[in-house]
């Protein structure tokens, strides 16, 4: 069992239940027992003033038992009968500290202490454990070392459960080592003792020591009960320790526990945290009640192992099995939405939050922001952050960021502004944000002074991320010479995405030289990917070396290397669709198809040219140009233009980065069909409206 009742086991409500050693000699007392409401207790209270039994002291510390605990409410009447005890003893007075403790009045358990010391009433072992949970309930960390010292000077530390309490009010005080002290100086530790110690770690996110000391439990061979294997289990998801994890599952097998659900919704987070999310689900599936915990575990594994398609699908079946979500779930549900960009799943739980006036918590509102910024709604994304009342870190750096991938550089760098006036400190992950807010609206001298205040006025130093946004920042604005030499000069060996981040560049500027060393450096460093040889083609082919743009294609064809697939989503009604490029698994394939064609049917009567270069190289003549109107996101759209109300917005998210045929037949979509499409490709967002690109034609 639990050291103490309800801080282990945080889901229970705390119950106190007290023996009273002289309780069975006086069959009166069992009434006091019985006594459930203030009138039995104001009848029995009378009854002992009249047979005069109220200066039987036990009987008395029954009533005041009674009084304080069993009846709620009950304080101030418990307060009145302990005023009236003419010299009341330890044990009076340890009732009364406990009551209060317990019903949130821990201070005044502490002054009343203070009292009775003052009266030369000695504190005994109960006393003191009761205190210790006083100071754990307010966190007074000053007042239980004076406590503990006056333990040690009376020498009544060697009772476990003193120590138990003083283990738990050190590991909620956050002095986590002291309480270590403490437990390795008891001279013998039951598994209360060690429970505690588990717990305090539990408390303080130190899941490195539970393990060992879990390890240590097995090797001293003192046997360990339900509580510590949750705390272990806990802690071997948040390390990823899956061979202890495994060696618990044993363990549950081998004793045929696996009817206790508390403990299979434990194994079942340890799997889901540690990627087995397939392992996680057998056990789901097996288990005939799942409380929101489990489920949440659940759809959090999807959502950490790339699966947040079926992230999602659980979601629903969550909701139809009337499982009301919690925190955790939301925050898992709202992170595959902006994986997927399913948006209208993303916005119910908002309007759920909003129509059970749930607190907007920091993790839950960075999750709200990062969401609606991962499906191009910025505005609502800085809507949610303007209502958070508290804000971390994490959420400035969030809306920075969901700004700066927007292509609303300068609003991010306002929001960074603001946070500074705000005294909240950068770090790293928030100059990522702001540094590649500069590279995206082209703020070059911006980039070069942000970039240096990171060290000179925060001490972060620069990691490869942050040397490759300013790559991308001179690279972007056309600085190629510049940005060669920053790599050259960079006191980090530039990475493949550093190089990638050049390549891309050389792109956009037509540099045939750099582009080329870039494609060396990339193909010393790892095996290039299609990307690599199809960005390199197309700078031959736009500096009008078409010779060397197909000597790069069918290199990569007798490499064989693949395009890897593109895929699109589309939300429709709350479901998330997938299109592959020349997809025929969808199940209306033959009508998307169609519907397909039409469309580019009727772009083309209004200018729109396929443009060849970016169709796939082994096709056939005449089938080039049925796979370029192939590519996923033509799917995605023409489906979503055949679905959707016109002149409704249609929101696609693609795997990869966009052609420019796509990009140029969106353009053209969004004015011939007057719908604004939003595609948020691999690196970037594009809102489309009449015509033209938010990223003006540079991604
Ligand atoms: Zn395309
Ligand atoms: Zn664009």
């Amino acid at each position: 069992m639990a050291a103490i009742p309800g801080y282990l086991v945080p889901a229970k409500t705390i119950t106190c239940t007290t023996t009273i050693p002289q309780f069975a000699e006086n069959p009166k007392s069992t009434i006091l027992q019985k006594c459930r409401s203030r009138r039995d207790l104001n009848q029995i209270h009378a009854h002992l003033i009249k047979t005069r039994l109220i200066f039987n002291p036990s009987l008395t510390e029954n009533l005041l038992e009674s009084a304080a605990i069993i009846l709620p409410n009950a304080l101030d009447y418990a307060l009145s009968i302990f005023r009236k005890i003419e010299e009341p003893k330890s044990s009076a007075y340890n009732v009364i500290i406990r009551a209060l403790t317990y019903q949130q009045s821990p201070d005044e358990a502490l002054l009343l202490f203070k009292q009775m010391c003052a009266s030369a009433v000695h504190p005994d072992e109960f006393t003191f454990s009761s205190v210790f949970k006083a100071c754990s309930k307010f966190r007074g960390l000053v007042e239980g070392q004076q406590i503990h010292a006056h333990v040690v000077k009376r020498g009544l530390q060697s009772y476990g459960f003193v120590e138990n309490t003083l283990i738990h009010m050190y590991a909620i005080c956050s002095d986590i080592q002291v309480a270590r002290m403490v437990f390795d100086g008891m001279p013998e530790r039951d598994l209360v003792a060690w429970n505690a110690m588990l717990a305090g770690y539990a408390k303080n996110g130190c899941w490195e020591e539970i393990v060992s000391l879990f390890l240590k439990m097995l090797e001293m061979n003192v046997g360990f009960d339900e509580v510590t294997m949750i705390t272990a289990l806990t802690a071997c998801g948040r390390v990823a320790n899956l061979d202890l994890g495994e060696w618990i599952a044993q363990y549950i097998e081998a004793n045929g526990l696996k009817g206790n659900t508390n403990l299979i919704t434990s194994l079942l987070d340890m799997y889901a945290k540690c990627g087995q999310v397939d392992a996680a689900r057998i056990l789901f599936d097996q288990m005939k009640q799942k409380d929101v915990v489990a489920w949440s575990a659940m759809i959090y594994g999807y959502g950490q192992a790339n699966r947040c398609y079926e992230a999602l699908a659980l979601f629903n079946e969550m909701q139809k099995a009337n499982v009301d979500p919690n925190e955790v779930t939301m925050v898992s549900v709202l992170y595959s939405c902006g994986v997927l960009g399913a948006l209208e799943t993303g916005k119910w739980v908002h309007f759920y939050i909003k129509k059970k006036k749930l607190k907007l918590t920091v993790t839950l509102g960075t999750a709200l922001i990062d969401f609606y910024a991962k499906c191009g709604l910025i505005d609502s994304a800085v809507e949610v952050f303007e209502k958070m009342t508290t804000k971390s870190i994490i959420s400035w750096t969030a809306i920075i960021q969901g700004l700066a991938s927007n292509g609303e550089g300068r609003r991010a760098l306002e929001f960074f502004q603001l946070m500074q006036q705000a005294k909240v400190k950068p770090n790293d992950v928030t100059f990522i944000g702001v540094l590649s807010a500069c590279s995206h609206v082209g703020l070059v001298e911006e980039g070069r002074t942000l970039f240096l205040s990171m060290n000179k006025d925060y001490g972060i130093e620069p990691r490869i991320e942050h040397y490759g946004c300013m790559v991308d920042i001179l690279g972007r604005a056309g600085l190629l010479d510049e940005a060669f030499q920053f790599m050259k000069n960079m006191p980090l060996e530039p990475n493949v995405i550093v190089w990638r981040t050049l390549l891309a560049s050389c792109r956009a500027h037509k540099n045939v030289p750099i582009g080329e060393e870039s494609f060396r450096q990339i193909v010393q460093l790892e095996p290039a990917h299609s990307g690599d040889y199809i960005l390199l083609s197309t700078i031959y082919a736009l500096a009008g070396r078409s010779e060397d743009a197909l000597k790069v294609r069918s290199q990569m064809r007798e490499m064989g290397i693949k395009k890897s697939p593109g895929c699109s989503l589309i939300e429709l009604q709350g479901v998330v669709h997938e299109f592959f490029s020349e997809d025929d698994e969808h199940s209306h394939s033959k009508e998307i198809y169609r519907a397909t064609d039409d469309m580019i049917k009727r772009i083309k009567l209004a200018g729109y040219e396929p443009n060849m270069g970016d169709a796939r190289i082994d096709a056939e003549e005449e089938a080039r140009e049925t796979s370029l109107s192939h590519h996923s996101e033509k799917l995605a759209i023409a489906f979503g233009l055949v679905n959707t109300k016109p002149g409704s917005t249609i929101r696609i998210s693609k795997n990869l980065r966009i052609c420019t045929d796509c990009h140029n037949a969106m353009k053209i979509i969004s004015k011939v069909y007057n719908r604004e499409v939003v595609i948020r490709d691999r690196n970037r967002f594009h809102h489309f409206r009449g015509g033209s690109c938010s990223c003006n034609d540079y991604w």
